[in-house]
């Protein structure tokens, strides 16, 4: 069993094609971490197709704000316009299945959440060493898979020692480790490689690939400029940050 996890879509429907282009006939089955919606031109599209896709779902802090269900007050202003944006653009049941996602759930030996499986309500980043080991206590599955952090990265634990693998790019696991992964971000990469990011993760064989995948960045800056938002919003597609 091969899965593509797709975390931090943000409404970027191109990046979202090319993902299930690329992961189409190399993976049985589809996975989406949150935050389908926000930042991008695209949050109908993006959602209809993820729920049409996808095998197991959870919620993001985009998805939980444009449902109505979290303030926008901690958002910063880029966030904040996007959301309300999104927001008009969905109709009410949209805004209620948002928000019926449940934060966390379990797949076999694998533990999906947006955040951190700590306190998923908390929307804490799991972004250095000490983040990433902390959270191990708060699940009991061998794979904890997140995003929101945007950054791909990688933690594990076991008798010989605790890991972090910032940027990860190919695991084997080991007999006795856990893991904790961040796939990276669909639609708004932020490690400085614009390419998007998502997932395989082969259940059997043990390993997982973050892959990388072009797509038609013009075409998704140029729809986010047309719909009104933030510009900021458009240039950072280009730059991957
Ligand atoms: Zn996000």
């Amino acid at each position: 069993m091969r899965y593509a996890i797709l975390s931090d879509i943000h409404g970027n429907l191109e990046a979202l094609r090319a993902v299930l282009h690329d992961c189409a006939g190399r993976t049985d089955a589809v996975l989406c971490l949150g935050d389908t919606v926000g930042y991008g031109a695209d949050p109908l599209a993006c959602v209809e197709l993820v729920a049409e896709q996808a095998r197991a779902t959870v919620g993001g802090n985009h998805e939980y704000a444009v449902a109505g269900r979290l303030g926008m007050t901690w958002f910063n202003r880029y966030a904040r316009v996007a959301a309300e944006w999104t927001q008009q653009q969905l109709d009410e049941d949209h805004r209620a299945y948002l928000g019926a996602l449940p934060l966390i759930t379990e797949l076999g030996d694998a533990t999906l959440v947006h955040a951190s499986p700590a306190q998923p309500d908390e929307w804490d980043y799991l972004v250095t060493a000490e983040d990433g080991f902390a959270a191990f206590a708060s699940f009991a599955t061998r794979w904890c898979f997140v995003g929101h952090s945007h950054v791909p990265g990688a933690w594990s634990l076991g008798s010989a020692g605790p890991e972090h693998h910032p940027g990860a790019v190919r695991l084997q696991s080991e007999r006795g480790r856990r893991y904790i992964v961040n796939v990276g971000s669909v639609g708004q990469p932020r490690d400085r490689d614009p390419r998007a990011a998502y997932a395989i993760w082969d259940v059997e064989a043990g390993w997982l690939e973050i892959e990388r995948v072009a797509y038609d960045v013009s075409t998704a800056r140029h729809k986010i400029v047309e719909a009104g938002l933030p510009r900021f919003l458009a240039d950072r597609l280009t730059a991957g940050s």
